[in-house]
């Protein structure tokens, strides 16, 4: 429910939307997508599970090709735990047998159902529970922990030839992982650099599409136009709207019984969207053609913001 709940949230105006939702004021577009994220979820969560991970999770295959030697990841070190000896106690383990009772702990606690004594395998999470649940074994049968442990490709075929390495940070510096943590650096940084330079203020103008223009009795020519603005402050701010480049175009507001003005005020609550349907007139001797391109310049009136957005203003053909 949390998952539809979030997914929802993200689009809309998330306090209004959960005000809605639980007043049952909500659209049904809104009731059908939290229905149809829940179900979702309860269907992976409750019955696919690690079948999610495995056939439909593209993360192992990506993190599979990046695996080298020197990579560290959950091993069975075998050199140290063949031959098993099923069930020993302590006192009965002898020279021969390996450190591995074959127990089969590591298997039971594993989420993805694997036994990590086969070998590195796609569906391991690297969650390393096998080796919390071998290492208790361990302790119990009086041999070294870490007969299941995190350690790279190149530690383990040393152990097995009988050089005994422990795996330590220094083998993570390598070129490689030094080329990962840049490239990663870098992007986080310029995220970081656009998500403090964003404008705080969107503008977007549409143009009325029907009509496209309209002939005045005067022989002027009108166009309608919708003007959004996005305030992303938490102030509530105050716009100017006028236009330019266009001698002699006059504005009026949609539906309001003023004369034609200079500038509009809009003013646009804290991290909210704005809209106001303009018209403009223009005097044909004044027009370059069919489509001739103008300004909005949009200001600010609590400081020197300004923007400048660029439309274009429509006549019938000569
Ligand atoms: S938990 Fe350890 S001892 Fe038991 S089967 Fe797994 S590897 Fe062998
Ligand atoms: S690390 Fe986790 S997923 Fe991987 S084999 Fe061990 S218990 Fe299973």
């Amino acid at each position: 429910m949390m998952t539809g709940g979030a997914w929802v949230f993200y689009f809309a105006d998330a306090p209004t939307l959960l005000k809605n939702l639980l007043t049952g004021n909500a659209s049904s577009i809104a009731y059908s997508t939290i229905f149809v994220m829940t179900s979702i979820t309860y269907l992976f969560a409750g019955f696919m599970r690690e079948q999610v991970c495995t056939f439909m999770c593209p993360w192992p295959r990506i993190q599979g090709a990046m695996l080298d030697e020197r990579s560290l990841v959950v091993t069975y070190n075998d050199w140290r735990g063949e031959p098993r000896s099923r069930h020993q106690k302590k006192s009965e383990v002898n020279a021969q047998s390996g450190d591995c009772i074959d127990c089969n702990q590591c298997v039971v606690v594993c989420p993805m159902g694997i036994d990590i004594r086969d070998g590195q395998q796609l569906e391991c999470i690297t969650c390393a529970l096998c080796i919390d649940a071998c290492n208790g074994v361990m302790d119990k049968i009086g041999r070294p922990q870490n007969l299941i442990s995190y350690s790279t490709l190149n530690d383990y075929e040393a152990n097995v030839k009988g050089e005994r390495t422990k795996t330590t940070w220094r083998s993570f510096i390598h070129g490689r992982t030094v080329i990962y943590s840049a490239i990663m650096a870098i992007a986080a940084l310029s995220l970081l650099y656009v998500l403090v330079m964003r404008n705080q203020v969107e503008v977007n103008v549409l143009h009325n599409r029907n009509p496209i223009f309209i002939l005045l009795s005067d022989g002027s020519i009108r166009n309608g136009y919708t003007v959004k603005i996005l305030n992303k402050k938490l102030q509530p701010q105050e716009f100017v709207i006028s236009v330019e480049g266009i001698p002699g175009l006059e504005m009026q507001v949609a539906g309001a019984e003023t004369d034609a003005q200079k500038q509009v005020v809009l003013e646009v609550p804290a991290n909210d969207l704005e809209s106001v349907r303009l018209f403009l007139r223009a005097t044909p001797s004044n027009l370059k053609g069919e489509q001739t391109p103008f300004n909005f310049i949009v200001r600010n009136k609590n400081d020197t913001e300004k923007i400048t957005h660029e439309a274009v203003f429509y006549q019938p053909k000569n």
